[in-house]
């Protein structure tokens, strides 16, 4: 999990930091059709762990980025999934001088303008297996999309499952992945889950609170199971979901808990001991197949293929709309002047929309230093983004709905972006705006 970083941004250009427009449209709920997920084998989840534990034990003791016990983990999880039936891709990346690996798997089948997936790292830290952070949340990711397969299920959306590589250097994977993703492909994705550590010993359970329909299918899963739960913090934007969610797509997962310590409350309604750590092993190299708590593993294995199964049912209905896009590359200079990027809007009648859709794709190594605006084409400005100094997070790629009735449609409209502190620089990739 990668720390926050904090800087001082100059008096000038400290502003209130809030995102004025909704990214993408959030999951439907599903109908009420939708077929019941089966139970996920405890045993089956485990013999995963038990290859895992191999594997590192095999290969130095880890299963880390760059290592050969990594390499060997994305092997044995994707030989499963090509006999189950699924078109398995491997994605590579370089980091730290060493390369990486993502596994992308594709269930056939499902409207491929909708698609569902469901993901977590593969790799561990060098200090050990890495068997509940995160062979757990692997494995029983691996399990479910066993599970479609063996249920030959035909879900309404496309379903994508992906297992990321130097998620423990710092989202390595999950963000290449997110930012090599066309736009056009990005938009289609209606949802990513998450499963970073599902089987803390000392457990607990918490929900992602990041959308309301994916917290909503899990908290209903487990009241199902009378199992209270808790809105994730300890982890909160520090695991693959994180660019998924900057690039505007819905976010949801399941965490049980790392090194924070279990409250007597928590211990009263969950189990387990007070006062300790939700998993003392976290990070080193006691966090081997003895590292798991059975009860927690099964209830968030059987949670996943839940929110897969009910998530992956329905699909909603595209908006329609003419775009006007720019993909040309403008710098913006750092700490210093706006820039605009253009387009030409024509052919359009009367006024603008009051839900005009600008989509921005912003390459920037600290997002809260840019200040972006959607200027008409009679120069009325709209903000979209405010800087922020906290926000140290990469890149702006989301979409904002924006009340443009009050402005003529045909002209030329500008994406306007200042960089208002000093040290990281970027540039606009691309935006277009849909009427
Ligand atoms: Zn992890």
């Amino acid at each position: 999990m990668r720390p926050a970083r904090l800087r001082s941004l100059s008096a000038a250009a400290v502003a209130v930091a809030a995102l004025l427009a909704t990214a993408a449209p959030a999951v439907q709920a599903a109908p009420a059709r939708a077929a019941a997920a089966p139970d996920i084998p405890l045993a089956n989840v485990k013999a995963h762990l038990t290859q895992l534990q191999s594997i590192a034990t095999a290969n130095g003791g880890n299963r880390a980025h760059g290592r050969t016990g990594y390499k060997a983990s994305v092997d044995y999880v994707r030989a499963k999934l090509d006999a189950a039936g699924y078109t398995t891709t491997l994605q590579q990346f370089t980091s730290g001088g060493a390369t990486g690996y993502n596994l992308i798997a594709d269930w056939p089948g499902g409207d491929p303008n909708q698609v569902l997936m469901a993901g977590s790292h593969l790799d561990s830290v060098t200090s050990g297996a890495g068997i509940n952070d995160n062979g757990s949340g692997s494995a029983a990711v691996l399990e479910t999309a066993l599970a479609v397969s063996r249920a030959q299920l035909a879900p309404d959306k496309h379903l994508r499952f992906a297992w990321w590589g130097a998620e423990e250097l710092g989202l390595v994977g999950s963000k290449y992945y997110v930012n090599n993703l066309a736009s056009t492909e990005r938009a289609k994705l209606s949802g990513y889950l998450n499963f970073d550590m599902i089987g803390s010993p000392n457990a607990g359970y918490f929900v992602y609170d990041d959308d309301p329909v994916i917290e909503q299918t899990f908290k209903s899963y487990f009241a199902g199971l009378s199992v209270p739960t808790e809105i994730e913090t300890e982890g909160d934007g520090r695991s693959d979901h994180a660019p998924f969610k900057s690039a505007g797509v819905p976010v949801g997962g399941l965490f049980t808990g790392a090194s924070n310590t279990k409250s007597s409350a928590q211990a009263q309604k969950w189990g387990g001991t007070a006062g300790q750590a939700f998993d003392r092993c976290y990070h080193s190299s006691c966090d081997t197949t003895t590292n798991i708590n059975d009860t927690a593993l099964d209830r968030n294995s059987d949670a996943v293929a839940h929110a897969v199964w009910t998530l992956s049912a329905g699909t909603v209905t595209p908006p329609t709309g003419t775009v006007f896009s720019n993909a040309t590359d403008v710098a913006v200079p750092d700490n210093g002047a706006a820039v605009t990027s253009s387009v030409a809007v024509t052919g359009r009648t009367g006024n603008a929309p009051a839900t005009l859709k600008a989509a921005v794709d912003i390459k920037h190594t600290y997002r809260g230093d840019l200040v972006v605006d959607l200027l008409a084409p009679d120069g009325t400005a709209y903000r979209l983004k405010n800087s922020s100094s906290s926000d140290s997070a990469d890149n702006v790629i989301a979409t904002y709905t924006v009340n443009a009735s009050a402005e003529t449609a045909n002209g030329t409209w500008k994406l306007q972006v200042r960089d208002v502190a000093a040290q990281d620089t970027g540039y606009i990739d691309s935006w277009q705006l849909t009427f």
